[in-house]
């Protein structure tokens, strides 16, 4: 279970990595909490998604329910995107998209299965 939730929480770093404009970023999108620019900033959910290492020991051995967390929010993330480029969720078949659908499945899974364990 956690390394489903590991393995499908690298595309929406890639992908949100992808729409915010980096040019235009003092820290080059590693979100600064002591900043105010970042705080201010429209990008600022992303990046402070996007300074998270999924791949890292530290991430790995979090528990269950903070990783749940952190998949639901990459959900939210995604689909506020995708809403506001007008994909059709249910049909569409754009990476995006399927990544979006397998997500619900797996955070659904998760939720139940941490609420037995
Ligand atoms: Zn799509």
């Amino acid at each position: 279970m956690r390394k489903d939730i590991h393995s499908v929480l690298k595309f929406p770093q890639d992908f949100l990595g992808k729409t915010i404009d980096l040019q235009n970023c003092p820290h080059s999108g590693y979100f600064n909490t002591s900043d105010h620019r970042c705080i201010e900033c429209e990008h600022s959910l992303e990046c402070e998604w996007l300074k998270q290492d999924v791949s890292s020991l530290k991430f790995k051995t979090k528990p269950l329910p903070i990783l749940i967390h952190h998949l639901e929010s990459a959900i939210c993330h995604i689909d506020a995107r995708l809403s506001m480029q007008g994909h059709d969720l249910a049909v569409c078949l754009c990476d995006a998209c399927k990544w979006l659908r397998n997500a619900e499945n797996l955070f659904q899974q998760a939720a139940e299965y941490n609420l037995r364990h």
